[in-house]
């Protein structure tokens, strides 16, 4: 029998595995589709290259550098021009900024708010750990900044409303300037680390695993149900059954909440409790026609419409598109036409009313965990449950934050802790 099972191929997953390997313990992992990489996704389209989940990664990863560098992967900066130049589309147009400290300076905040932030500096941090970011940002830096830029941040990071984040789990570096220099302070002292990106996009990240790992990885598994008998855990499959003494279960927190119930119905529970937020990523590519220069735009909710975001796929990765033809990837909430929503986006951001040569259309109902107060209440009783079940780890998104870098955090975590579960074990 192999040491540890881990189900679900996507970067949580991978690293679990690949770290448990290197650790020197048999491992098996099952991917319920013919592909690795789970929601990092390079798809090749009609002529295009369309990242249709994570388009870029932070260059400062500790664990995503670490890998790249392994698996010979040069991991590039996007070129400053694109990734400085964002702009962001309210009902008086387009408007392009550096960064949320330029949003602040920009004709987006009136000069009565303008004059709010000088204040800023001498405000109090806050003892309310459920504080949403609408209400963190509105008592930093006044009502007409808060209501500008939270939204934004909301949208851009998560697809959600910035009354139902919270500040100190969704953006944990906000949370502590606010206990150390305050915002306006710390974000002018920032050296801000950049993004980065894959020259044959970021599903060169889960081929490079998937290398690595080899035999030690099984395709079209999907897990149906989950047993624990005598110490050992069993993933049932349509046509297989797989056990070990160890598991991650590092699949979207949807499928790890059904998978539990059988064998844990407080932590099934506890899991199927985190919200999510549904968005459908709608690319629209368009011959003779260039992006224009940066990164692309993010969509105030006072402009109307579905659409959260758009990014300037073509210019952020030129590659990714012939030449002299635009890619947009449009990040589109929860709406009856995605596609009509961003076309209309485009027409309002860039008067762009003609027909695309392609569109391509990926749905994620279950799209991005929700860090609301609820959330972390949800985590510590989850975690806590966790400690009480035999050889059970969970990695994913939904624990710890949701960039690419926190989910390898997660799988290395669940890896980590599989390893002193098993050690702690053996001294028993
Ligand atoms: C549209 C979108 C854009 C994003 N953009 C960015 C970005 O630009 N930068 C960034 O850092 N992050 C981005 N993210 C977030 C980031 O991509 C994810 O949080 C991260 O990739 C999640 O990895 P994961 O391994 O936890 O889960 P997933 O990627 O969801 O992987 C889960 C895996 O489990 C498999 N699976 C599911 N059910 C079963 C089963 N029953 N049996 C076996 N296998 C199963 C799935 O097929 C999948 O491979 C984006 C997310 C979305 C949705």
């Amino acid at each position: 029998m192999i040491d540890v099972l881990i189900i679900g191929g996507g970067v949580s997953g991978l690293e679990a595995a690949l770290t448990l390997k290197q650790c020197g313990r048999s491992v098996l992992l099952l991917e319920g589709s013919g592909r690795l990489g789970g929601t990092v996704d390079t798809r090749h389209v009609g002529g295009f290259r369309c990242e249709v989940g994570a388009s870029t990664v932070r260059s400062d990863g500790a664990i995503l550098n670490a890998r790249c560098q392994e698996f010979g992967l040069p991991l590039k900066p996007v070129g400053r021009s694109a990734s400085r130049r964002k702009g962001v589309l309210t009902g008086s147009g387009l408007l392009h900024v550096a960064g949320p400290g330029d949003v602040l300076r920009s004709a987006l905040i009136s000069w009565r708010a303008k004059t709010r932030l000088i204040i800023e500096p001498l405000k109090r941090s806050s003892t309310n750990s459920d504080e949403t970011l609408h209400e963190f940002l509105v008592r930093r830096l006044g009502q007409g900044a808060g209501d500008m830029l939270a939204p934004l941040m909301a949208r851009g990071v998560y697809a959600a409303s910035s009354k139902d984040l919270a500040v100190r789990t969704a953006f944990p570096r906000l949370w502590s300037m606010d206990r150390d220099k305050g915002l306006l302070r710390s974000l002018a002292q920032q050296t801000g680390a950049g993004i980065a990106s894959l020259p044959e996009g970021l599903g060169q990240l889960s081929m490079g695993y998937g290398r690595a790992l080899d035999s030690e990885i099984v395709r079209q598994q999907p897990v149906r149900n989950l047993e624990y008998t005598n110490e050992t855990w069993i993933a049932h499959t349509d046509d297989n059954a797989y056990s070990a003494r160890q598991l991650v279960l590092a699949v979207p927190a949807q499928v790890a909440s059904d998978l539990l119930v059988s064998t844990d119905e407080e932590l099934s529970a506890l899991i199927g409790s985190i919200r999510h937020s549904e968005i459908t990523n709608v690319q629209l590519g368009y011959h003779g026609i260039e992006a224009p220069p940066g990164f692309g735009f993010l969509v105030h909710p006072n402009a109307g419409g579905e659409t959260l975001g758009c990014v300037y796929a073509s210019q952020v990765s030129p590659p990714c598109a012939p030449s002299g033809s635009a890619l947009i990837s449009c990040m589109v909430g929860p709406s009856a036409d995605p596609v009509a929503s961003a076309r209309h986006t485009l027409v309002q951001a860039l008067s762009w009313s003609g027909e695309p040569d392609l569109v391509h259309l990926t749905p994620y109902p279950y799209g991005i965990p929700l860090y609301d107060v609820q959330q972390d209440r949800l985590r510590q009783g989850i975690e806590k449950r966790l400690g009480d079940v035999e050889g059970l780890q969970l990695a994913g998104n939904y624990l710890r934050g949701i960039s690419v870098e926190s989910s390898l955090q997660s799988g290395r975590r669940a890896a980590e802790l599989t390893l002193k579960s098993s050690a702690s074990r053996q001294v028993a």
